[in-house]
């Protein structure tokens, strides 16, 4: 079994073949990092754009590096969602068009189902049930995953993902956004004293599994203006004064925002070991899982319950083609695939599957 995988649901445009096996045959993505720089975020009609010119240059990488021809494939994996409509529909129709010219099933696959499953292919011990904390840009997700295809959602985000705090808090301090902010914030605060600035932990009266980063990211946005920090100075020419108090906002931001998580993965495994006493592993993937202040502080809760944690590595946890072609090789095992689409007609947009995660 080998199959393309086929990634566009936000910026990053990826393509990645894997083999039933789960060995990597070849992985390529080009971000839009340029355009975000440029504008402080995703411009959907913009990230069309730029997803359209590049994507049959990234799956002809993809098939180059592995060597293979799409007359080798088995499959087409392609993300059908959540995200941009306009950047998901460039990935469906070029999915769409390489199964249909070369006679390929063609495997729909959901975005966050394949960020939480990309960890069965990392660690092939993981068994169904697990449990799953998913953070990223747009979502923040702790799933109880019973076996494949079938979810039960124990909590989610009020308002804004851990991604968009990061990426907001990156911004307003001035950080390089060349990349996503996350990994720029996750440096800076090595520097800071993460107990100088007092954020509250959203949250703490609620007694459940959900999350909010809206207040969090508004305390972070006073804190900044309170300090007359101006964002248009870059951190390289900005006084040592202003790089040490802006270290102490991203260590304090960072260290509030992990706390939250922390609080909500505990009540978390304890509701799950309930309903499922075997699980053994909790799976933390999505963006925000490359961050390693994120991944001990996580490790240590897990420990206290002796389950283990599995984290992808960095390049697999933020959107990446790999994930995708994984769980479509997970779904095609088990029948749920469609079969190839008519040669000429890349246009047909139909979402067929339901799932419990959007
Ligand atoms: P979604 O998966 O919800 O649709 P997405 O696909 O845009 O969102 P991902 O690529 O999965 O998002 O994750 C990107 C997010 O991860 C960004 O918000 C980015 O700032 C964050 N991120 C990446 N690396 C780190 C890091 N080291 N520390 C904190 N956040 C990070
Ligand atoms: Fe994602």
């Amino acid at each position: 079994l080998v199959v393309l995988g086929i990634e566009t649901s936000c910026d990053d445009t990826a393509a990645a073949i894997v083999r039933g096996n789960g060995e990597i045959l070849s992985q390529v993505v080009s971000s839009q990092a340029d355009l975000l720089a440029r504008y402080g975020g995703v411009a959907p009609k913009m990230a069309e754009e730029a997803h359209s010119q590049v994507i049959d240059q990234v799956v002809q990488d993809a098939l180059d590096k592995a060597s293979l021809t799409e007359r080798e494939l088995s499959a087409v994996a392609v993300t059908i969602g959540p995200g941009l409509s306009l950047c998901l529909r460039v990935g469906v129709q070029k999915a769409r068009r390489v199964a249909g010219s070369f006679n390929l099933p063609i495997i729909s696959v959901h975005h966050m189902e394949a960020h939480a499953l990309v960890a069965r292919l990392i660690e092939k011990e993981l068994q169904f049930p697990f449990l799953a904390l998913l953070i990223s840009g747009g979502h923040n997700l702790l799933v109880l995953a019973h076996d494949l295809g079938h979810y039960t959602q124990l909590g989610t985000t009020i308002d804004d993902a851990i991604g968009e705090a990061f990426d907001k808090t990156a911004k307003w301090l001035g950080l390089d956004m060349r990349k996503s902010g996350g990994p720029a914030v996750e440096q800076l605060a090595q520097e800071g004293d993460a107990e100088s600035v007092r954020f509250s932990i959203p949250m703490k009266q609620h007694k459940d599994c959900n999350f909010s980063y809206a207040g969090l990211k508004t305390q972070v946005k006073l804190a900044i203006a309170s300090r007359n920090i101006d964002a248009k100075v870059p951190l390289s020419c900005a006084s040592s004064l202003d790089r040490s108090s802006r270290a102490d906002i991203a260590a304090s931001f960072q260290r509030v925002a992990v706390l939250h998580l922390e609080e909500r993965c505990e009540r978390a495994v304890e509701w799950a070991l309930k309903i499922e006493p075997s699980i053994k592993h909790l799976v933390v993937s999505g963006g925000v899982a490359s961050n390693q202040y994120v991944r001990a502080r996580l490790d240590q809760v897990v420990q206290k319950y002796s389950l283990q944690l599995v984290c992808p590595p960095p390049n697999l946890c933020t959107d990446n083609g790999v994930m995708i072609a994984w769980t479509g090789i997970e779904n095609f095992r088990v029948g749920r695939y469609d079969p190839p689409p008519p040669a000429n007609d890349p246009d047909d947009f139909m979402v067929r599957r339901k799932y419990l995660m959007t």
